[in-house]
Parts: structure tokens; C-alpha cells; sequence
């Protein structure tokens, strides 16, 4: 299949793991962005091609991760409300709250609904006057313009009953929040290839001047991986730090403008929790003033949740900066499986720790020992 197959090439992975490892002449730490590269590095085993000069560590861009307890709890008040239909995405059903998930809340008559697009929660808008529909919008500048669509069209359609929980962010502010952090170990990063496809390039420009650090936004096949590892060490190898595109046939220097002039319409950048990584300054999208009364936290704004904490055990927050492993975590396997999830990072199919949990072949007893 044309830009599948060519990017899977097994005799080419290897070619360029050979190139890395007669070329890097320290070890360098590279984090990927983006949780659907986490996914790829992870179920083709990217990592076992690598030479030891390469240390791969796996960054915050798997959106369900970084939702904050506060705001699945909130979620999980709004949709206990009997005059409320709830609409998420499957993956949100399963992240912990502080005490339940959404799923426990559907077991409990809470009428959550799955959906595949923020436009089918429209129309189950348009088909249920009588009830409020709560649509969850997470995910980062890929997803938002979907999200702006609907908003911008429920407003179009003159629809009332239609609500947005926000808990959108961008890519930007948290690579910055990272690099700025006084243990920061990251040295390159592997830039998100779909966001990418949005925003441009012109925020990872300042990012790679502001840090000194390389930045080669990529696509998500196997070879699109290397690449962008081979681009980040060539830079590193000799002190360049240069945004570099690998996923040119995608990503286009400018984005997409339509897409970002309809973000800048309907949403605001408001500062954000991020789940295991703490507040980090204009890192959010929430409604801009005409949209305001499409914002569910605006509807709901009697809804009050109390103080919420993390799992002691989850230092998910460690490994979405790269400071940390998920087989560092005592409870990997152990108490925290996908079945039974103490941290978000174990949920979703991108989240890094349910990743290493379904693809790592290591002795589980070895690896918390
Ligand atoms: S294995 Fe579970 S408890 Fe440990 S960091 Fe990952 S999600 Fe948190």
C-alpha cells in the first residue's frame, strides 16, 4: 500500500540503525511526542534496533494521559445529572477518576454514550430536546478542529442544548514546560507529525532557538521513526538545532489556515492542568466569548468537585517528562494492568505504559525487582 508498505521496510530500518551507530559518539536522549509514535516505537520494536547511544524516553502527547482527575471527575458529576446525555470518546470511559471511572458512572444510570465524532453528539442533540448533551472535547490541535466544527455549527443550527466540556490542549506549551524543567534529560524532540499538520512549524521554530534543541516532526510508520531519530543525532552530533519536516508528505510549513483561522473563532488559550505534569501557563483551549454558551463548564458551574490526588504508586507524571521508564514504576504489571489501570498512562492505546504493557518483552519480575 502506497505510503504503508515503503515505510516498513525492514532492510531500510536496519540501513539506518547501522548509519545511527556508526555515527553518534555519546548517548543522547530523544523524546518522542506524540502517543501514536509511542505506539509504532513500541509494536514494531523500534527500540531493540537501536544502538546504546540512543535512549529513547516517551513524552505527553497521548491525550486521554494528561486529562486531569479533576476534570474526569468533573466529567463524571456532569453526566450523573439525570437531565444530562453524556458523549465521550470509548477511550475516556476507562481513566480513572478519583474514585470511579465513566463507565462505573454508566453502571450506576448515568447515560453516557460512546460516539466517533463530536458531530454525532450533535445529533443526538437535535433528537433529545428535552435533555442536555454533554460532548467531552479532549485531545491536542489535531482533534480541536473537529471539536471547533461542531461548536461553530451547533451555533449555525441555532441549537441550545448542546455542551462542550474542554479539556483540549496544545503541543507547544507542554515541550516548553519540559525543556525548561531544571531536570530536564531531553535533548531532541520528535515532533508531533499530525498536530503539525495543523499548526505549522512556526512554534517549534521559536522552540528549537529558544532551547538549543533539534526537532524533527515526524510521521508515524516505522521508518518515519528513524529517520527522524537519525535527523535529531546528526543535529546533536554536531550542535545544530534546526526544525527539521520529515513528514513533508503530510505536514506543510504553514498548516492547515482554515483549520487554524476556526480554532482561533471558537477557541481561547487558557492556562491548564495536565494529569501528572501540573498546571502549565496558556497550554489550553477553552470557548471563546461567543461560544461561552456552549461551555459546559459554564452550564455547570454549581457542579463543585473536591481536592482530587493521584494514585501514590503512579509516577506517570516522571514518565511523561522522560525522566522515567514505565518498568520503573513498582506497580507496572502488577497492581496496575490495563485491566485495572491506577494511572491514565495505562489506559489509552497510546498511553506509553499500557504500550510497554502489551508490546515489552521483558520478566516482569526483573523489571521491579
Ligand atoms: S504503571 Fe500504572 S501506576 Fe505505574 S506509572 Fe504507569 S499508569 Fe502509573
Amino acid at each position: 500500500m502506497k505510503y504503508v508498505d515503503e515505510y516498513r521496510d525492514l532492510e531500510l530500518a536496519g540501513n539506518l540503525a547501522n548509519e545511527l551507530r556508526q555515527l553518534c559518539s555519546k548517548r543522547w536522549t530523544i523524546m518522542e511526542v506524540c502517543g501514536g509514535q509511542t505506539h509504532t516505537i513500541l509494536q514494531y520494536g523500534i527500540e531493540d534496533l537501536l544502538p546504546e547511544t540512543i535512549n529513547l524516553v516517551h513524552g505527553p502527547g497521548c491525550p486521554v494521559c494528561v486529562t486531569p482527575v479533576a476534570l474526569i471527575d468533573k466529567a463524571i458529576a456532569i453526566a450523573l445529572d439525570p437531565s444530562v446525555i453524556f458523549c465521550s470518546f470509548g477511550d475516556m470511559l476507562r481513566v480513572p477518576g478519583s474514585a470511579i471511572d465513566l463507565l462505573e458512572a454508566k453502571a450506576r444510570g448515568a447515560d453516557v454514550r460512546i460516539v466517533y465524532s463530536p458531530l454525532d453528539a450533535l445529533n443526538i442533540a437535535q433528537r433529545n430536546n428535552d435533555k442536555k448533551i454533554v460532548f467531552l472535547a479532549v485531545g491536542f490541535e489535531t482533534t480541536a478542529p473537529a471539536n471547533a466544527m461542531a461548536i461553530h455549527q451547533a451555533k449555525k443550527l441555532g441549537i441550545s442544548n448542546f455542551f462542550v466540556l474542554s479539556t483540549q490542549v496544545t503541543v507547544p506549551p507542554v515541550c516548553a514546560a519540559i525543556l525548561q524543567a531544571p531536570n530536564n534529560q531531553v535533548e531532541a524532540l520528535i515532533g508531533p507529525g499530525h498536530v503539525c499538520t495543523i499548526t505549522g512549524l512556526k512554534e517549534y521554530k521559536f522552540l528549537a532557538e529558544h532551547y538549543k534543541i533539534p526537532i524533527v516532526v515526524a510521521g508515524f510508520e516505522p521508518l518515519d521513526i528513524l529517520q527522524a531519530i537519525l535527523a535529531c543525532a546528526r543535529q546533536l552530533e554536531s550542535q545544530r538545532f534546526d526544525v527539521i519536516n520529515q513528514y513533508s508528505r503530510v505536514v506543510e510549513s504553514e498548516g492547515n489556515r482554515f483549520a487554524r483561522n476556526l480554532l482561533e473563532e471558537v477557541f481561547d488559550l487558557c492556562d491548564r492542568e495536565w494529569r501528572g505534569l501540573g498546571w502549565i501557563p496558556k497550554s489550553g483551549l477553552k470557548l471563546s466569548s461567543d461560544y461561552r454558551s456552549f461551555d459546559a463548564e459554564r452550564e455547570f458551574a454549581s457542579i463543585a468537585t473536591s481536592e482530587c490526588q493521584e494514585s501514590p504508586e503512579c509516577i506517570s507524571g516522571q514518565i511523561l517528562r522522560g525522566n522515567k521508564k514505565p518498568t520503573d514504576c513498582a506497580a507496572f504489571g502488577i497492581t496496575c494492568t490495563p485491566g485495572r489501570p491506577l494511572g491514565a498512562t495505562m489506559v489509552s492505546s497510546e498511553g506509553t505504559c499500557a504500550n510497554y504493557y502489551k508490546f515489552k518483552r521483558f520478566d516482569l519480575g526483573s523489571a521491579n525487582a
